[in-house]
């Protein structure tokens, strides 16, 4: 039986957020529509929309290519900014599907699995709740921001968070790090963590790339199908 702690960011391995982001992005386009009738505003697609995002496309730029001059475009992304980490809007996340029987399988295999995510600690508790996962990811395995925390850069503050997560999980097995940004790359090279980077999420491969991750796969279920396959 393979020994090792995985530990796995939430937006993007283990939740669709692609639906939240677009919402958003509509939201905020009606928005900059209400205050200034006569702009010329052509919604992107959803698939053009995540493309950008994934291709790490500033909120502004993403503004501008959907028709807003400069001045609209650094008012919806305000909005963006403001409104994307909000109730509701988190009730337009999806599970990515069999990532339950994914972590129920490891459970079984008594590996131990720690949520490491930028997300507020009601935020994330509300997607455990939502998707069915409370029980596979125990309290003391959750490391998230404090509600009242003032976040500064997620590729800042993401290590500090696996450094915190680091000093729990017993260090005589190996920990693999699974993420899907810049961020969670970042955390694990900063503490000299395996890390697979997966496409299930909001960078694409070349952005991935960019930052050097040991492996990049598709999604969780294939992060976890090699790591368990390198520690055989
Ligand atoms: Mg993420």
């Amino acid at each position: 039986m393979p020994m090792l702690t995985l530990c796995t960011d939430f937006d993007g391995p283990v939740a669709d957020v692609s639906e939240r982001y677009y919402r958003v992005y509509g939201f905020c386009l009606a928005k900059i529509q209400q205050n200034h009738p006569d702009s010329a505003i052509t919604v992107l697609s959803k698939s053009e929309f995540w493309a950008l995002k994934r291709a790490q496309v500033p909120e502004p730029e993403i503004g501008r290519q959907s028709g807003l001059n400069p001045a609209q475009a650094q008012a919806f992304s305000q909005c963006r900014r403001e409104t994307v980490h909000t109730f509701p809007h988190f009730e337009w996340d999806g599970l990515w599907p069999g990532i339950r029987e994914i972590l129920t399988q490891l459970a079984h295999q008594n590996i131990e699995r720690y949520v490491i995510t930028m997300r507020r600690q009601r935020e994330l508790n509300f997607a455990l709740a939502q998707f069915g996962l409370t029980d596979l990811f125990p309290p003391a395995h959750r490391y998230c921001i404090g509600d009242d925390f003032v976040k500064t850069q997620d590729h800042l503050d993401k290590p500090v968070l696996m450094a915190q997560a680091l000093t729990a999980i017993a260090p005589a097995h190996p920990v693999w790090m699974v993420g899907d940004t810049e961020a969670d790359i970042i955390a694990a090279q900063t503490h000299g963590i395996p890390v697979v980077a997966v496409l299930s999420g909001i960078r694409d491969q070349a952005t991935l790339a960019t930052y050097q991750p040991d492996f990049i796969q598709p999604d969780l279920a294939a992060a976890v199908a090699l790591i368990l396959g390198m520690a055989k």
